[in-house]
Formats: C-alpha cells, sequence, structure tokens
C-alpha cells in the first residue's frame, strides 16, 4: 500500500535519471537505489521553474528601474 504523499518525498537523481526516493544526510540528499547526489529538480526542471520566477517577478516590477 503506497502511503499518501510518497511521491512527494522524491528527489531527482540525474543517475538513475527520474524521481527517487532519497536518504537526507547533513549536507546533501542521496538517492536509495544508487547512492548518487540527488537535487530537487532535474535540469530541465529547474530551468522551468526559475523561468516562471523569473517572469512572475518581471510581471510584478515591470520597469524597476524607473522607480527612484
Ligand atoms: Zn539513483
Amino acid at each position: 500500500m503506497i502511503e499518501p504523499g510518497y511521491y512527494s518525498e522524491t528527489k531527482y537523481c540525474p543517475r538513475c535519471d527520474q524521481y527517487v526516493r532519497y536518504l537526507q544526510s547533513i549536507q546533501a540528499c542521496y538517492c536509495v537505489e544508487c547512492g548518487s547526489k540527488v537535487s530537487l529538480f532535474s535540469t530541465a526542471d529547474r530551468k522551468a521553474f526559475l523561468a516562471k520566477l523569473k517572469k512572475e517577478k518581471e510581471a510584478r516590477n515591470p520597469d524597476r528601474r524607473q522607480v527612484s
């Protein structure tokens, strides 16, 4: 039986090339499958996330240079 929230408790492993369960240590998180360091997002997802943040920021502040 899969517990609620199971799939949100994953991070991206570049070696497995998928979102995996991970072990949390003080300095980093490691894939339970292969032991590689995992990241919160895949490269593509990180780009999309940052692009979204940038877009939202620009939407809030269309041109800050004219303030002041
Ligand atoms: Zn892995």
